[in-house]
């Protein structure tokens, strides 16, 4: 996909005459890859009709920066199309906000409304959660292990058949406990049925949602619109959640979720886990939605961070995908020399969340000394090679004495280096694009 529309940008650019024609082929071409990313084909027309308006004809045949007003364009009619013009409903600590999980059976409800109840949670809130799914069996063991793992206080039944009555119960409940934000979980079924609409309807009546949430799996597809178009008409949807961001789906439905709702994408779920879940953000969703993953924002900051006598060997080594030892040493050292860093490391794959937490700068400097000391005590033979098998524990044992640190902590610089290893493999292969070439996405 990502080929595709720097293949039609490369076009466009070796065209020494842009007329309507190879713009028409351009916008035509990258159309085509955004249907391929389940974009609904209405709205490709409207964003091909939307830049043949923007992008003056003039301008581009004058310019030499063609590409870059055309990149430019479709980024940012895409990025207005994320953006419904309002914000969601934001919880008000302290206050009792009753906020429900609706989408289609599969959509990663469930997993979902934990890993909400989770992100507050850890952030000194006391979420409960509340399970109004009667409709398929398990799925109140589904919601109360969950629930238990992450010790969040939950309500369902075994016996009770009727949802409505549990939501009830369950707000009422958690309302007199002085929960802060009560989740409910609803069913869903195979299909889009009318049942299911009037089921919604009546367990949004009781339990009086602050926030309808309409959960999407990013695989849907083109159904997207019709479903949460559907759930629109029955319940107050607010916001939308994009689940399973982690797959090969680009999530164009999103686009369609965010026309049909009128609402907003608040967070992606980007695994199975609790903790894979993150705040949705809208450029790098569409530079992921054009083919260009998170490395478009970090391709831009490596030309500013690394040294540029580096930058040609450094992009090379990672595009053959050896992410050895002795490049995470050189991009420490590039950490070490950079000052405060929290902005720009968070841009570096694999760097910002784990290895450097927002508020943690200090530590986190620290944390990468200890690993260099210990770095410092391997051989050319260990930082140079990309096989993590080599690191046999004799090896471990004679650099942990040799920098004077335990084995654990050597064994924990080692996990480090496989996070990121594994990460910036994702690298392998991957055209890099010239220094400015990209800025404009
Ligand atoms: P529900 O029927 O809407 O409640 O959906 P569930 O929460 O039961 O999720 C359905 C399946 O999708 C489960 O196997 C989840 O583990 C999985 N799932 C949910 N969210 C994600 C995600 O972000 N990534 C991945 N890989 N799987 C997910
Ligand atoms: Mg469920």
């Amino acid at each position: 996909l990502g080929g595709r529309i720097s293949r039609a940008l490369q076009q466009m650019s070796n065209a020494t005459l842009i007329d309507e024609k190879v713009l028409a082929e351009c916008l035509n071409e990258i159309s085509r890859a955004l249907l391929q990313a389940d974009v609904q084909f209405k709205m490709v027309m409207n964003m091909q009709n939307n830049i043949k308006k923007i992008v003056n004809l003039d301008d581009l045949a004058a310019g030499h920066n063609k590409r870059k007003i055309i990149q430019q364009a479709v980024f940012n009619e895409l990025c207005n199309m994320l953006d419904p013009g309002k914000a969601a409903f934001v919880p008000k600590k302290g206050k009792p906000n009753v906020i429900m999980f609706v989408g289609l059976q599969g959509s990663g409800k469930t997993t979902t409304c934990t890993k909400y109840a989770y992100h507050y949670q850890k952030k000194g809130w006391k979420p409960a959660l509340v399970c109004a799914d009667t409709f398929r069996a398990g799925a109140f063991d589904q919601l109360k292990q969950n629930a238990t793992k992450a010790k969040i206080p939950f309500y369902g039944s075994y016996t009770e058949t009727d949802p409505v009555k549990i939501a009830q119960e369950g707000v009422d409940t958690f309302k007199k406990e002085n929960c802060d934000l009560i989740i409910v979980d609803t069913s869903g079924r195979h299909k889009q049925e009318a049942s299911l609409f009037e089921e919604m309807r009546q367990v949004a009546e009781v339990s009086n949602p602050d926030l309808v949430i309409f959960v999407m799996d990013s695989s849907i597809g083109q159904a997207a619109f019709d479903q949460a178009q559907a759930f629109k008409q029955s319940v107050a949807v607010g916001a939308v959640i994009v689940t399973k961001m982690d797959g090969h789906a680009k999530g164009g439905g999103a686009l369609s979720a965010v026309a049909a709702t009128k609402s907003p994408v608040i967070f992606i779920g980007t695994g199975e886990h609790m903790d894979e879940f993150e705040a949705f953000e809208t450029k790098p969703f569409v530079s992921r939605l054009l083919g260009m993953g998170d490395w478009s924002g970090f391709m831009d900051k490596i030309h500013e961070v690394v040294p540029m006598d580096q930058q040609p060997e450094l992009l090379q080594k990672l595009t053959e995908g050896n992410f050895t030892l002795r490049i995470m040493y050189e991009q420490f050292q590039n950490i070490q020399n950079m000052g405060p860093l929290s902005q720009v490391m968070s841009m570096i794959p694999g760097f910002s969340q784990e290895l450097m937490p927002k508020g943690r700068e200090n530590e986190s400097q620290a944390k990468i000394k200890k690993f260099m000391t210990m770095m410092d005590s391997m051989t050319n033979e260990e930082l140079d090679s990309s096989n993590p098998k080599l690191m046999t524990e004799s090896r471990v044992y004679r650099v942990a004495r040799g920098s004077g640190r335990t084995i654990r902590e050597v064994n924990e610089m080692l996990e480090e280096y496989k996070r990121l290893a594994k990460i910036w493999g994702k690298m392998k292969g991957l055209k890099i694009p010239k220094k400015g070439d990209m800025s404009a996405m």
